[in-house]
């Protein structure tokens, strides 16, 4: 996991990834011919799950610090509170 941290330059907190990004803005990295969002590796390894809806709460879209997202129950939840981006598993 350190190697994907190593394509990160860290700015506050955040460690901002300098690879591949999708049109949303994600982080993304090709493998075994899938696109897979960063974010959610190290936020799987570092946090134990792999949550479905995740939420970004520093502003940064390429953010793969895994404590700079935040695990939703439900869409509803997302409704309350706009001023942040999310995303959903496929
Ligand atoms: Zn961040």
């Amino acid at each position: 996991m350190e190697h994907l941290y190593a394509k990160t330059i860290e700015h506050d907190s955040c460690n901002l990834w300098q690879g591949a990004v999708n049109s949303a803005g994600y982080a993304t990295r090709r493998f075994n011919r899938k696109n897979e969002y960063v974010h959610r590796l190290t936020y799987a390894r570092e946090r134990g799950t792999v949550p479905r809806l995740l939420r970004n709460l520093c502003g940064h879209k390429h953010c793969i610090n895994p404590y700079h997202w935040e695990a939703l129950q439900n869409l509803r939840q997302y409704n309350t509170d706009t001023r942040t981006w999310f995303d959903v598993a496929v």
